[in-house]
């Protein structure tokens, strides 16, 4: 339901917390986070409000500058922690807003299914994304999106790959900015105009490499894309 990643100069956890809190208005069941420091993924989710999620990673010291963050509205598999996401397979984690219509499929043809934890879609996004990935996480993308039918906004890390959120969409919404604290993507603007009032929309099968100093965009075929930006002119 709601999705926001931040890669920058300052510790994500807080950011993404307080981006879930921005994006709570539009209802969820459940939150979660996964930051990516030191070649090592953390990921942290539950039930319940993004309030639970605070409290559980309160104690903890989460000095990565680099994560993403997810409230889950679930249409495939229960309200469970488990069913929560970050999903992670191997090398890959992700979040995933919308419904992937062929999962079932993609479990058979690619033989997932011993991979698989949980009851969800999105779950065979990063079990196909582990299976194609190589070292090269465009490569990996390219492939899986090209099996993918439904609707998508996924932001994806590879714990090989430091401090970059790769991120990639067919109708679900997701705009994104980059600005000197670093670059923010997210469903929706209410989570980005705290970082600034530029920002762009995701064109669809796009892949997007957000690093701290800036966001490079291609198309399928690799070309580069400079996005057309836009100014929101409403303060919150
Ligand atoms: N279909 C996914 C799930 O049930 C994503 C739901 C969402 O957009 O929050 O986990």
């Amino acid at each position: 339901c709601g999705i926001i990643g931040f890669t920058g100069n300052e510790p994500a956890k807080d950011i993404i917390i307080g981006g879930l809190e921005r994006l709570e208005y539009r209802g969820y069941d459940s939150a979660g986070l996964a930051l990516l420091s030191n070649d090592q993924i953390q990921v942290r989710k539950r039930t319940g409000k993004v309030e639970e999620l605070r409290k559980l990673c309160e104690a903890e010291k989460m000095p990565a500058t680099c994560g993403i963050g997810h409230t889950r509205w679930a249409t495939h598999g229960g309200v469970t922690d488990v069913n929560a996401h970050p999903h992670r397979v191997g090398k890959v984690v992700l979040i995933h807003n919308g419904i992937i219509e062929n999962y079932r499929q993609i479990v058979t043809e690619y033989g997932l299914a011993d991979q698989l934890v949980s009851e969800t879609d999105s779950e065979v996004v990063a079990a196909l994304l582990n299976k194609f990935y190589e070292g090269d996480p465009v490569k990996a993308i390219k492939k899986t999106v090209k099996v993918l039918s439904g609707a998508f906004a996924l932001c994806i890390m590879f714990q090989d790959i430091p401090d970059t959120i790769y991120a990639i969409r067919n109708v679900s919404p997701m705009v994104a900015t980059s600005c000197e604290r670093g670059s923010v993507i997210a469903s929706d603007l209410t989570a980005l105009i705290e970082f600034s009032k530029e920002y762009f929309v995701v064109p669809e099968y796009h892949i997007l490499t957000l690093k701290k100093d800036g966001i490079d965009i291609q198309d399928l075929k690799g070309n580069k894309v400079t996005p057309q930006m836009l100014t929101v002119n409403w303060d919150i």
